[in-house]
């Protein structure tokens, strides 16, 4: 936290009371209301209805400066044709993935078809030198989906890369134990001493195995710290430091893989295998190290004014040279480093809440831990580096012509950029603020003023979360099908924390929203 109480945002105006909100009315199709209109929470914890307490937010130092041809909101919407969806794109990306590893099913083959079975031994070392060569393509897979390669961040989606990299983690754990079990359980049969002797004179005397033992070690101990369990009692920062001792990891099992791998006898397979692991290596330096730092060299980006939007929430402007060549687009994120004191060890993603200019970016950061806090703080003209930008969470997704957007919470940051930007005419785009009570409500005049701009459909619905069925939450899916009839004919966009998300996910999917439909960003890792 930064030291004493200096606030470095412009002095929040409070007024007290409540505003009145106008209601716009009107009629397409002579059904759906277009405008704006809040709704209050769901009975019995009603405390708003058509208006909504002002805080900080209605009356900011800053106010927003609307546009008046906000980028990419045109009236018409035409899919492109070449964007498909990203559950298309992951299924095509899985064949070459899969590809590589039958590539390496071969390599073995290669290296056994000739050899005659001649009991149990032969059978567990064989089984350790096929589990040993997928155990290192999938150490690579994994590495490589958290390379931060733009292309699979922008239309894959970091979520979906970080929930196949989840799967696929304990996969890798078991591959990798059992490669180590088998080989050394069919040498021990072969050379008939205990499984404890012949576990120590493979690491003492076989070249660099020792060193890979230390990074199965590793990598058991991050497997087991990235279990739902134990990260969810980790810090986040310790649990990404932890993550770190991957690269070592992979380093220290690759001298193993190519001294003693018999499957990798072959020159042109040693040269494959070791190609891979350069061009892994390098796309995570290039992605990870570099791209951000020339991000921040060539766009010079600092922070030009913080604007306090609620109690624990604000604004960050950042500034910065044609940031038009960054491509970013509304409903993405980007990590950010803040040089400042306190702040500048850690880069944490956020999402643009605005849609970006040639000029700025903004986002919006809500106070849930130690960064977050400080940056409540954070002082204009300070310096930072982006990385980014990530997130599939566009209008990429986009497979019909209505959209519904469902923002919980600080989740409606992106969903914000996204009503401002996504093309679209009267009545096309409806949004809908979940939010757990009005103190956490923000852009109430950027939403009214957008809606009303856009002829867009806004409601605020409030209320308690339900965590144990979506029929009692304020959203359910009555309540959804109210406000928006013609919600199963849309695609939906949903951001939020975690299990608030799951709960909307629940009552669109019993409105008759398919899956495929349904596009999420979790603010969560
Ligand atoms: C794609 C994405 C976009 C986001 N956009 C916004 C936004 O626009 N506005 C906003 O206020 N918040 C946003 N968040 C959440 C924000 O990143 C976390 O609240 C913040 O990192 C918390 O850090 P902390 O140290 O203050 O809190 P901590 O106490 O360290 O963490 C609080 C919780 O935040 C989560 N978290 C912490 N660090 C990270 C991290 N580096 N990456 C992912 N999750 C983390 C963890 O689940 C943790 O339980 C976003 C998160 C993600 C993944």
């Amino acid at each position: 936290m930064p030291s004493g109480r200096r606030v470095i945002v412009p002095p929040q105006t409070r007024s007290a009371g409540r505003i009145r909100f106008r209601r716009v009315w009107s009629s397409v199709s002579g059904q759906v209301p277009v405008g704006h209109a809040v709704i209050s929470p769901q009975p019995p914890n009603a405390r708003t209805r058509g208006s909504i307490p002002v805080h900080a937010s209605a009356a900011t130092t800053e106010p927003y400066a609307p546009r008046r041809r906000p980028v990419g909101a045109s009236p018409n919407w035409r899919r492109p044709l070449l964007r498909q969806p990203r559950y298309v794109l992951a299924a095509l990306l899985a064949a070459p993935a899969v590809a590589g590893g039958v590539a390496v099913l071969w390599l073995w083959w290669l290296g056994t078809r000739g050899l005659a079975l001649r009991g149990l031994a032969d059978g567990l070392i064989i089984g350790g030198r096929i589990t040993g060569l997928l155990g290192g393509y999938l150490l690579l897979v994994e590495v490589a989906l958290m390379a931060r390669i733009p292309w699979l961040e922008r239309r894959i989606g970091s979520d979906w890369l970080v929930r196949v990299h989840r799967w696929l983690g304990t996969y890798l754990i078991t591959t990798l134990v059992a490669h180590a079990a088998l080989l050394i359980g069919g040498l021990a049969l072969l050379d008939r001493v205990p499984v404890g002797v012949e576990a120590s004179t493979v690491m003492l005397t076989y070249p660099d195995v020792l060193m890979a033992t230390v990074a199965l070690a590793m990598l058991i101990a991050i497997g087991t710290l990235s279990a739902n369990a134990a990260r969810k009692r980790l810090r986040y920062e310790t649990w990404h430091f932890v993550h770190l001792y991957v690269y070592l990891a992979v380093a220290l099992a690759f001298a193993h893989q190519i001294v003693i791998g018999t499957d990798l006898q072959y020159r042109a397979a040693r040269t494959a295998w070791s190609g891979a692991h350069v061009l892994v290596a390098a796309c995570v330096l290039w992605f990870r190290v570099w791209r951000p730092l020339r991000l921040s060299i060539r766009h010079r980006l600092r922070v030009q004014r913080v604007v306090r939007e609620a109690d624990d929430i604000v604004s960050i402007y950042v500034t910065g040279r044609r940031l038009e060549l960054l491509g970013a687009e509304a409903g993405q994120f980007f990590r950010w480093r803040f040089l400042a004191r306190h702040v500048w060890v850690q880069a944490h993603p956020f999402s643009l809440s605005a849609a970006p200019t040639p000029r700025t970016m903004r986002i919006t950061v809500k106070a849930v831990g130690d960064h977050t806090r400080a940056l409540q703080y954070l002082r204009p003209g300070v310096r930072v580096i982006a990385e980014g930008p990530y997130g599939a969470l566009t209008g990429v997704q986009r497979t019909r012509r209505r959209v519904l957007l469902i923002g919980a919470g600080i989740g409606i940051t992106p969903l914000r950029a996204l009503l401002e930007a996504m093309p679209g005419g009267p009545g096309d785009i409806a949004l809908v603020f979940r939010g757990g009570s009005s103190e956490g409500v923000v852009f109430q005049r950027e939403l009214e003023e957008i809606a009303s701009r856009r002829q867009a459909i806004v409601h605020l619905v409030l209320g308690p979360r339900v965590t144990c069925c979506s029929r009692h939450d304020a959203l359910s899916a009555k309540r959804l099908r109210t406000l928006v009839p013609d919600v199963a004919r849309r695609d939906v966009y949903l951001c939020g924390p975690p299990g608030v998300l799951e709960a909307t996910r629940e009552a669109l999917r019993d409105a008759g929203v398919p899956r495929r439909r349904i596009h999420i960003e979790r603010f969560d890792y």
